[in-house]
C-alpha cells in the first residue's frame, strides 16, 4: 500500500548475490524526524539494506520510496544528491588536511576535492562549515590535522562531512564502535539533534546505546525483518531472544 505520509517507505526490498537473499522482502516506514536502529545477529544483512538505500547495491526487487522520489534506480550520486549521506564503518576523512578543510571540501559543489581546496573560499561555505563543526563538538579544533584527532572525534568528523550536504536521510553503520564512554554520550546527543527534522537509520550492537536513541528498533535476521517496535516491545520479544538477545 502507498502510504505518503512516511519520509522513507521501503517496500518489499530483495537482493540476491548468486541466488542468496541477503535482503529478502524488507518492508520498513520511517517517519520525518525518526532515529530508527537496525539490530540483528552478524549476516542478517543490515548493512545491505543500507547499502540498498543509498545506492551502493541494486536491488532485485522491491521499492525504495524517499519523499515520494523512487530511488531504487538512480544512480548513487544522484541518491545523495537527493539528501541521503551515508557513513560506513572505516573512516574515510582527509586525515593530512584540517577539520576546517575536511569539512569544506565535502559541501558539495561539485567541483571535486582538489577543486574545492583551491577554490577561492566563500562566506556561506565558511558559515556552514562553523555551524556544522559547533554541532559535532569541533568547532575548537578547525585548523587541527584531522590525521591527529582522537577516534571518536574522526566520527564526529565524518558524520560532519554528511551533514555539510544537508542530508534529509543520514546512515549510519554502528556510529560509537570504539568510542569512550563519554563520546558515546555525546554521540548519543548528536545523533538526536541530527534526527531533527530528518530521518536517521542507525546500525548498532550496543543494546545500552541503542535503548538511549532509538525511537523505534527493526530487528533484521536472514534478510528478513523478524520484529520491529519500541526498544522496550523487541527486547522481550521471545523469537528476538532466541536469534539475537540470548547470546
Ligand atoms: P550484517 O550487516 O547484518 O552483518 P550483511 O548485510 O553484511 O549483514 O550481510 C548479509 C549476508 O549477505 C551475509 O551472509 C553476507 O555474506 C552476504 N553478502 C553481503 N554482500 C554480499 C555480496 N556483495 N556478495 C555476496 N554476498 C554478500
Amino acid at each position: 500500500p502507498l502510504d505518503t505520509t512516511f519520509a522513507l517507505a521501503i517496500e518489499n526490498l530483495t537482493v540476491s548475490f548468486d541466488g542468496f537473499k541477503a535482503v529478502d522482502k524488507v518492508s520498513l516506514y520511517v517517519d520525518e524526524g525518526e532515529l530508527r536502529v537496525v539490530i540483528g545477529p552478524n549476516g542478517a544483512g543490515k548493512t545491505t539494506l543500507l547499502d540498498l538505500i543509498c545506492g551502493k547495491t541494486r536491488p532485485t526487487g522491491g521499492s525504495v520510496r524517499f519523499y515520494n522520489q523512487e530511488l531504487s534506480k538512480l544512480p548513487e550520486q544522484r541518491i545523495v544528491r537527493g539528501g541521503v549521506g551515508r557513513k560506513f564503518q572505516t573512516p574515510s576523512i582527509y586525515g593530512a588536511l584540517t577539520v576546517f578543510e575536511n569539512l569544506e571540501v565535502s559541501f558539495p559543489r561539485g567541483r571535486g576535492v582538489w577543486g574545492s581546496l583551491f577554490f577561492k573560499r566563500d562566506a556561506a561555505v565558511e558559515q556552514k562549515v562553523h555551524e556544522v563543526a559547533r554541532e559535532i563538538h569541533l568547532d575548537a579544533h578547525l585548523d587541527e590535522e584531522a590525521g591527529l584527532l582522537s577516534h571518536g572525534q574522526k566520527q564526529w568528523l565524518e558524520i560532519g562531512m554528511l551533514l555539510i550536504a544537508d542530508p534529509k536521510l543520514v546512515l549510519l553503520d554502528e556510529p560509537v564502535a570504539g568510542m569512550s564512554v563519554r563520546e558515546r554520550e555525546l554521540t548519543a546527543h548528536l545523533l538526536r539533534r541530527i534526527a531533527k527534522g530528518r530521518s536517521v537509520i542507525v546500525i548498532e550492537h550496543d543494546m545500552n546505546f541503542v535503548r538511549e536513541i532509538a525511537d523505534k528498533v527493526t530487528v533484521m535476521h536472514q534478510g528478513k525483518v523478524l520484529a520491529e517496535g519500541s526498544m522496550e516491545k523487541v527486547e522481550t520479544d521471545p523469537k528476538v531472544i532466541e536469534v539475537y538477545l540470548g547470546h
